[in-house]
């Protein structure tokens, strides 16, 4: 069978391809190996109750009509009206950092003037720094090279003088996307900087699996056609040329353009392209993720931030633990602290911390959930310090390790950033083929929807027409 192109994964960046191809009377399919959508944004059931995977905050959360930014782009590329994804704005948030027998918190809203606030309490004498910076930061296209190669933390301390004012300016932006461990280059943090405190968070009102629901009925509208349960094995090709994909079940489709987001690295296996530094660009950064059901909402117990980053000591480790699990830094999101129409009966804490994928895999059943629940209750102290402690008022919990993000996303190590070697214009060695999603550099729900956008445009739908 022949299609104009494939699009392996229907996770954000492959969904947003689809979309964008079928628009333009492409004959397209999606291939997805799992029997659900989403990828590492997807949502699953246990115990009768659904959990969700990814999503703790939609970024780059705008007012409906803001011009010329990324959500406002997408949806108008994608056809999708703002009041599809119903957004609930966040309360407010924080990035919390205990110094001894202090906690210190910088908090923050989708009023960028709550930082400004927050900044000028807590360090008067750098609220010219921190405005000179902002001013400063890197604008959303990478264009700048200069602003890939420098670090975050080198050109922040050339505004801010306080090292712990940089260091809590860098915990938000690395836990949102950083695929390097401890700093990222200053493109990317004016790009995540921008996304979470110029712009903000917001919550789908019907969470992923809502917002998961409007890109399918849009790609169905558009006349796409999604195989689900349908892997591809291999990518077919011949003198530097794209021929087509082979299936898991050994059948074969062809097309000239293909778009994986599968990954760098996970791509370059399909193609039979293996290098030898693939090993040195599997990304080092996964996590451990905890949902508690509560028999409260966290707002009725005194907790109503809606996110905290936080880190127990600095400097912060974000990077691969030697074992399991980091409990001391991580994310912890309410998702009933959004300003929301309709609140859950139910309340939920979901807290996620960085960990090791090698420890995690070759575990026995029982030593494996003997290791979770360990590395469950060592998160859980942590949520006491910053926020509460939610086990006296758990119904249910669940949680998932590296292990898990690999097997239902196929990215190797369960790195959720991807690898650290982006292809920022998604180009491969191969003609017709391209990387969208995380690989292609832009991480996180709107990053990587750009991402399928942006380099389907580039790719099919130039006005000038035909391949790059
Ligand atoms: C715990 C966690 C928390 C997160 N929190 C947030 C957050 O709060 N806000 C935010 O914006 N982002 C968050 N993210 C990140 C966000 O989920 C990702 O950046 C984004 O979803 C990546 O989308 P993608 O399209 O690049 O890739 P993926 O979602 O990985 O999609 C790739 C798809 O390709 C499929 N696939 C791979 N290989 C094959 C093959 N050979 N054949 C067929 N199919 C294949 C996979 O099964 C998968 O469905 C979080 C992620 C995790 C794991």
């Amino acid at each position: 069978m022949r299609y104009d192109a494939v699009v392996i994964g229907a996770g954000m960046s492959g969904l947003a391809a689809g979309i964008r191809l079928a628009q333009a009377q492409k004959r397209v399919v999606v291939l997805e190996r799992h029997s659900l959508w989403g990828g590492l944004n997807s949502f699953y059931k246990r115990a009768g109750r659904r959990f969700e995977t990814g999503l703790h905050a939609l970024t780059n959360y705008v007012p409906r009509g803001t011009p010329g930014v990324p959500l406002t782009r997408i949806l108008r590329q994608l056809r999708i009206p703002y009041e599809a994804l119903r957004l609930a704005p966040q309360k407010g948030s924080q990035t919390a950092v205990r110094l001894g027998s202090e906690i210190l918190r910088l908090e923050y809203s989708n009023d960028f003037a709550r930082m400004q606030g927050s900044v000028a309490r807590l360090f008067p004498a750098e609220v010219v720094g921190f405005e000179r910076m902002v001013a400063a930061l890197p604008g959303y296209d990478y264009a700048d090279a200069q602003a890939l190669a420098v670090g975050a933390r080198q050109r922040l301390g050339e505004f801010i003088r306080d090292p712990l004012l940089v260091q809590l300016l860098m915990i938000a932006p690395l836990f949102y996307g950083s695929p390097t461990e401890h700093d990222m280059s200053w493109a990317e943090f004016g790009v995540l900087f921008r996304s979470i405190h110029l712009e903000g968070m917001a919550r789908p009102e019907g969470g992923i699996r809502g917002l998961l629901e409007v890109l399918l009925e849009r790609y169905s509208k558009e006349g796409g056609e999604l195989r689900m349960r349908c892997g591809v094995r291999s990518i077919r090709h011949e003198r530097g040329r794209v021929l087509g994909v082979q299936l898991d079940d050994g059948s074969e489709l062809e097309t000239d353009q293909v778009f994986s987001s599968a990954g760098l690295v996970e791509t370059r296996a399909l193609c039979g392209m293996e290098r030898a530094h693939d090993e040195a660009d599997v990304g080092r950064l996964s996590f451990v993720e905890v949902c508690c059901v509560l028999d409260s909402l966290p707002e009725t117990l005194g907790h109503d931030a809606t996110i905290v980053f936080f880190s127990d000591g600095l400097p912060l480790r974000y990077q691969q633990p030697p074992d399991f699990v980091e409990p001391r830094c991580g994310v912890l999101t309410c998702p009933s602290n959004y300003l929301t129409t309709s609140p859950p009966q139910e309340g939920l804490m979901r807290l996620t911390c960085p960990a090791r994928h090698a420890s995690w895999v070759g575990l026995e059943p029982h030593e494996y959930a003997a290791q979770k629940e360990r590395a469950v209750e060592a998160m859980l102290d942590s949520a006491r310090i910053f926020a509460f402690d939610p086990r006296p008022h758990t119904l249910y919990r669940d949680a998932f390790t590296p292990r898990t993000i690999e097997h239902f996303t196929g990215h190797r190590g369960g790195a959720v950033y991807g690898s650290p070697r982006k292809s920022r214009d998604g180009r491969t060695e191969l003609e017709g083929l391209s990387l969208i999603g995380t690989d292609q550099g832009l991480v996180g729900v709107v990053g990587t929807l750009l991402s399928g956008i942006g380099i389907v445009n580039q790719t099919m739908l130039r006005p000038t027409g035909g391949p790059r």
